[in-house]
């Protein structure tokens, strides 16, 4: 658990019981994992008007699915893949799932969701537009940036979201600017398949999205959360570039 600028040890998961060891550190000291394992992603599409362009407003939510095997915290890399061409950003609100779910009302959401994080989903665009199906498009290794951590009690209409690109604003959004709320995309996505405790849920990318090369950094921050920071590399690159 984060208090201030100090991490305390617990034993247990974030999800179920806690119980604080007593030891502590200073966050600058650890280096944070991603803050839950997920067993399923589910992200939601084209679910930002300004994101939308020429495209037809979808007339429901529309999910799809990442791996768990693409998820990395705060400050792993994102790794290019030498053959993906052009891959973007898109900074997202991630809802960390807490209880089993099946069949929500949207009305009863919020008992359902432990909290949320930043996540970055991030995109090859080349193999999104050329493959039948997204499995490496959305899924290739470090393609699903989430942290720094989970915060709980946040409004879920009411989030701001802005992500940097080496320092430089590129997008901004709120989540009151969503097509479809987030209560209501996991609402709708129960109606097919059980979530479980640490799903994830990502919401949608607003706005346009930047396209990574390697060596820069990007950052996905959402109001009342903190930032996910993540450097770009490319494949065969050494970790420390
Ligand atoms: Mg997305």
């Amino acid at each position: 658990m984060v208090r201030g600028r100090r991490v305390h040890l617990v034993r247990g998961g974030p999800l179920g019981t806690r119980q604080e060891t007593g030891e502590t550190y200073p966050l600058s000291q650890v280096q944070l994992l991603p803050p839950v394992k997920a067993g399923k992603i589910v992200a939601i599409g084209l679910n930002y008007y300004t994101h939308i362009g020429d495209r037809a407003i979808p007339s429901k939510p529309e999910p799809f699915l990442k791996t768990p095997s693409s998820v990395i915290g705060t400050g792993d890399a994102i790794v290019l893949p030498s053959d993906a061409g052009r891959v973007d950003e898109e900074g997202e609100v991630v809802a960390v799932i807490g209880r089993r779910a099946r069949n929500l009302r949207e009305e009863d959401v919020d008992d359902y969701v432990f909290g949320y994080t930043c996540g970055n989903d991030v995109s090859a665009r080349e193999w999104q537009a050329g493959d039948l199906q997204w499995w490496r498009a959305k899924s290739s290794d470090t393609f699903t940036a989430v942290g720094p951590w989970i915060v709980t009690g946040l409004n879920p209409d009411d989030m701001d979201i802005a992500v940097r690109v080496n320092g430089k604003e590129v997008q901004r959004a709120n989540t009151s600017e969503l097509i479809y709320s987030i209560r209501k995309c996991i609402a709708f996505i129960t109606s097919a398949m059980t979530l479980e405790p640490g799903d994830l849920v990502f919401t949608g990318t607003p706005g346009a999205t930047t396209q990574l090369n390697a060596g820069d950094s990007v950052e996905v921050e959402v109001g009342g959360i903190g930032i996910l920071v993540n450097r770009v590399r490319a494949e065969g690159a050494g970790a420390g570039e």
